[in-house]
């Protein structure tokens, strides 16, 4: 029997250019959102669109730029629970923590209703996603894999970017940490195995591996 196809959209948000991530089997009405950010109107326009509703809101971390959102569709959506990694959920009510302070801003998210931990799998939408710790550009951050999918998705937050890497200059950054957890989640995964970044353009294991100037394997 043939798989269900996966669709993904971006819905992009203009402040911190940010990636939010609809995710959806085709034929089902019930999706995941990763990383609501700062226009999360635009995310429930695509969603009342497409005649879909939330089966869970996860967030990679806790930065200000991919929680923004949680709150409204929180409000939208009470029983669609808001999971994130354990070691990241107090930045969600603490806007110090989350760094919206350090832009003027003081964004806070409605606390968790679900933390997950590495190596972890949690289903929602007729997806199985396994939790990825991956510490570095902040420490509880974690990547949500789709392994059972050709290719596999990974949902990698502000770990790696196409070409890039993620920041490790705040309180809990660390860049020996980023590398380490680069090469071992991801660059253990598939060539083809789709990553999808917070920020910028759809890449691949196989991409970053050659060319990354931050983490690429072939110099
Ligand atoms: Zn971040």
């Amino acid at each position: 029997m043939k798989q269900p196809e996966l669709q993904v959209n971006t819905i992009f948000s203009v402040p911190f250019g940010e990636n939010c991530y609809v995710a959806r089997l085709e034929g089902r009405n019930d999706c995941l959102v990763v990383d609501p950010g700062l226009e999360p109107h635009k995310i429930i326009e695509f969603l009342d669109e497409q005649g879909l509703v939330p089966a869970a809101i996860l967030n990679t971390h806790g930065h200000l730029d991919h929680i923004a959102g949680n709150a409204t569709l929180k409000q939208r959506w009470p029983d669609c629970p808001l999971v994130i990694g354990s070691g990241e959920a107090a930045k969600l009510t603490d806007a110090r923590a989350n760094l919206s302070t350090m832009v003027d801003m003081a964004v806070v998210s409605p606390p968790a209703d679900i933390t997950v931990e590495d190596g972890e799998t949690y289903s929602a939408a007729g997806l199985d996603l396994t939790v990825l710790l991956v510490p570095g550009h902040s420490r509880g951050h974690v990547a949500y894999l789709v392994e059972d999918h050709d290719p596999p998705v990974v949902f990698v937050g502000d770990l790696i970017m196409a070409g890039s890497i993620g920041r490790t200059d705040f309180p809990d950054g660390d860049g020996r940490q980023l590398v380490e957890s680069i090469h071992s989640k991801l660059f253990t995964l598939p060539d083809e195995t789709l990553l999808l970044s917070g920020h910028g353009s759809r890449t691949t294991v196989g991409q970053e591996k050659r060319s990354n100037p931050f983490v690429g394997l072939q110099r």
